[in-house]
């Protein structure tokens, strides 16, 4: 929950996803539905898709059992080489190197390491470094201590060095260029998406598709999003649009949502039906359980705007 998100927003959704899943069997047992449900809000729902299919993996296939080789820690889903090693040096002591967000700052402003964060020059020099840190005993203690360092001291900006316990020997802040390093990641080009977000109720009914896994709010709720080719083309030339154009309809405002990668726009339409009607790779909600459903933040936030979703948002209780 962590990754790419501030601890006093994970706090709440941590609680209530470890009341619901006090363990790995009940999360291995539970429908995904289910879990993203108590992830709904916090973003970056690949990270509890994950979760549960790596909880259902070491149920299968290491007997419930969490296992202890990196080869196998690595495999589970979500997991890379850095979680992999901060797992087993923190739960089980192992001699493992870990190269996180906060590690990589460390290193960087120690060493005043000269490339940019994203470049595999940097990434090489870093993980060296990491591994020739690692102390053979206490590495539990090494690992937590160092992440803990670079998350309370080694901030991003303003760096607590009069209180570092190795201000003695780090380059930067022995050349004062601490907020020199680390050397910001290259920026990657960002996109926008434009879309059209149709939302079809009746009275006491929504429609509304489960997106498929992979890609933006993956496995959770939305009307339907429809593509437009750009900022200019015309909403109103989805089929779905005309086909239903003869029913009372309200426009809401443009909305726009920042990923990491892209923004994307998009204007919403309500239509009202008076019954319920077929529509494509959709099924019909009672409003009562949307807020059982896992919808993404920025439509449970249209819905309320809409006075279709009547409760305030939050992690289901
Ligand atoms: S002395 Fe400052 S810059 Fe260097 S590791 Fe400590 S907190 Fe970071």
């Amino acid at each position: 929950m962590l990754q790419q998100t501030q601890v006093s927003t994970a706090i709440p959704y941590y609680l209530k996803f470890m009341e619901k899943f006090p363990d790995l069997l009940s999360l291995a047992n539970s429908h995904l539905d289910t879990a993203l449900s108590y992830w709904a809000g916090l973003g970056y729902y690949a990270r509890a898709r994950n979760l549960h299919a790596a909880a259902i993996q070491i149920l299968e296939n290491h007997a419930g059992i969490f296992p202890s080789q990196l080869d196998l820690v690595i495999k589970l889903p979500g997991i890379g080489l850095s979680t992999a090693s901060a797992i087993l040096s923190i739960a089980e002591n192992q001699p493992l190197a870990i190269c996180d967000g906060n590690v990589k700052r460390v290193l960087s402003r120690l060493h005043c390491v000269d490339f940019p964060l994203n470049t595999p020059s940097a990434e090489k020099i870093l993980w060296d470094l990491a591994e020739q840190y690692m102390p053979e005993k206490n590495c539990a203690d090494y690992s937590q201590a160092i992440m803990d360092l670079g998350a309370t001291l080694c901030t991003k900006s303003q760096p607590r060095c009069l209180d570092c316990p190795v201000n003695s020997i780090c380059q930067a802040y022995l050349t004062k260029t601490q907020e020199t390093y680390p050397i910001p990641k290259k920026p990657l080009a960002r996109k926008t998406k434009y879309q059209s977000c149709l939302i079809f109720i009746t009275s006491t009914h929504i429609a509304l598709t489960q997106r498929p896994n992979t890609g933006i709010w993956g496995g959770l709720f939305t009307p339907i999003m429809a593509n437009r080719l750009n900022n200019g083309s015309n909403p109103k030339d989805h089929p779905l649009f005309s086909q239903h154009a003869h029913h009372p309809y309200i426009y809401i405002d443009k909305q726009k949502h920042v990923f990491t990668h892209f923004d994307l726009y998009y204007d919403a339409y309500v239509f009202k039906l008076e019954n319920p009607a077929l529509i494509e790779n959709t099924n019909w909600y009672s409003f009562e359980i949307l807020e059982t459903l896992a919808l993404p933040a920025p439509i449970k936030t249209l819905l309320i705007k809409t006075k279709i979703y009547k409760k305030n948002l939050g992690v289901p209780q």
